[in-house]
């Protein structure tokens, strides 16, 4: 388990937050600067990536702050570093277990158990499936719940592709998406579109996206990779085929609350319910933050409004309760957040033979023909959030492993040619090779933990 921050939890933690959105970072923000030394569980897989939704996203344009806007994945890594600037601890695992049924509430985290006084469940929503018959065989064979992280990948250049959906999500999938695509079919079940005016208006003039009105996604076929969808009227039943090498879902989202939907108040679709406009839940000293207890506003913005309000409920009960145990800061400012300096293209020039992380063809070239040692490869896209979350996970294996293997990043964008020779279809995807060996694939994001337990096996079998 990955634990960030300062050491020294008490036994029984004042306060856990459960998910690292805008709503769990910005409880986060609020509760370390209240001293309540706050514990943050990210989550890792189970609903989402660390750092939510907007990990999945380019542009926010409506967040304040950012007049010109700013990506979804820096202004998660932005919110991430103030909730530790400040104290917050990180777990960068998923909460298995929520237990509420006895008082300090039980949370197992990988194997943990881990006791709190109160909890904030911002656990956010994930995207939803079509369950489409053949869904599971062609998907990341074409089917595809991101097009932002997936839109990139050489399968889906210059061919036909749809997207499902008529909301923001959807019309903004299927504008992205005309970047790659030589066409986008905008799949649409009803006779209008649900995005904003703007979005929509974008969306129908622009003549690279057809838009089908009344239709349902039957099934998908193809070979080895999507090739077609069957497709519904909705009014008449008629029935056509389209072809497309890739679908996208934008299908809208579900709550997750299934580790507390029996324990506390939902409503019928999962939501969390607290009292009007407030975030207490049904039970005393939990509190709901964000999409998980918003099916009406769903922004940014609404979720960290309402991570501020669980926050200061939290220590308002949390004090009232006498439960609180207050931190004691070494100094009254903390230090300075600092970024790290974004890793340089490797060429003749500056190629390190012995550098832990390198970038682009010219490292993967020579370190898979020259060195002996575990080389990951890792194929992402510049607007790739999870691709975002994986590499420090990445970087920071290979560093525990004191320089016995290396890593290399490809930009699929930018480097096509090596994406499809790889049979890359998605990102992040790692590979580890070792004397030109493919040892193992992954895709999308894992646990730390897996990558080092390969390369350690390979470096074991090696001595
Ligand atoms: C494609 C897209 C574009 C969007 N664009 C915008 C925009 O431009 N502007 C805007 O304001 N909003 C936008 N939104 C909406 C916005 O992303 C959400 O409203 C917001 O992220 C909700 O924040 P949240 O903190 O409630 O939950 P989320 O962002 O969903 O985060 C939930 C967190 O909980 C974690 N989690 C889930 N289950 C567990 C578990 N068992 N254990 C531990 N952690 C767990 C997840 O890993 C995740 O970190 C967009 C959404 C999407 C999908």
């Amino acid at each position: 388990m990955d634990v960030a921050g300062s050491v020294g939890s008490p036994p029984i933690e004042n306060l856990v937050i459960v998910g690292s959105g805008p709503a769990g970072y910005t409880a986060a923000i609020y509760a370390a600067r209240a001293n309540l030394n706050p514990l943050l569980v990210t989550g890792f897989q189970r609903g989402g990536i660390p750092g939510g939704q907007l990990m999945t996203t380019t542009h926010v344009e409506n967040f304040p702050g950012f007049p010109d806007g700013v990506m979804g994945p820096k202004l998660m890594d932005l919110m991430k570093a103030q909730a530790i600037r400040w104290g917050t601890h990180l777990l960068e695992a998923d909460a298995d277990v929520i237990d509420l049924s006895q008082r300090p509430f039980q949370l197992e985290v990988d194997g943990t158990t881990i006791k709190t006084h109160a909890l904030i469940i911002a656990t956010g929503a994930s995207a939803n499936r079509l369950g489409l018959p053949q869904e599971q065989r062609f998907w990341s064979r074409g089917i595809s719940a991101c097009a932002i992280c997936d839109g990139a990948t050489p399968q889906f250049r210059n061919e036909k592709l749809a997207v499902v959906g008529g909301g923001d999500s959807a019309c903004e999938e299927a504008m992205y998406l005309t970047k790659y695509g030589s066409h986008v079919h905008l799949l649409v079940r009803s006779n209008r579109l649900r995005a904003s005016a703007a979005m929509a208006d974008r969306v129908q003039a622009n003549p690279q996206i057809s838009v089908h009105w009344n239709t349902e996604v039957v099934d998908a076929s193809g070979d080895d990779w999507l090739n077609s969808l069957q497709l519904r009227d909705r009014d008449t039943k008629q029935e056509e085929e389209l072809m497309v090498r890739g679908l996208f879902y934008a299908i809208g989202h579900t709550p997750n609350t299934d580790l507390v939907v029996n324990q506390l108040d939902c409503d019928a679709k999962g939501y969390l319910k607290t009292n009007p406009g407030r975030p207490e839940t049904s039970i005393e000293g939990v509190f709901a933050a964000g999409d998980v207890a918003d099916a009406e506003w769903r922004q940014g913005i609404t979720a960290a409004g309402s991570g501020c309000q669980a926050a200061l409920l939290a220590e308002r009960w949390l004090s009232g309760n006498d439960l609180a145990t207050l931190m004691k800061r070494e100094s009254v400012e903390p230090a300075q957040t600092d970024a790290a300096p974004p890793t340089q293209i490797s060429s003749d020039q500056n190629f390190n033979p012995d550098g832990l992380w390198q970038k682009g063809s010219y490292a993967l070239r020579k370190l898979y023909h020259d060195s002996s040692r575990p080389l990951l490869v890792v194929y992402t896209s510049p607007s790739c959030g999870p691709c975002h979350v994986l590499k420090p996970q990445l970087k920071r294996v290979l560093k525990e492993l004191g320089g016995q293997a290396q890593g290399v990043e490809i930009d699929i964008e930018a480097n096509q040619e090596i994406a499809e020779q790889a049979g890359v279809n998605g990102t992040p995807t790692v590979q580890l090779f070792q004397a030109k060996n493919l040892i193992h694939q992954w895709k999308g994001v894992k646990q730390r933990s897996v990558f080092k337990a390969a390369i350690e096996d390979l470096l074991n079998a090696s001595t």
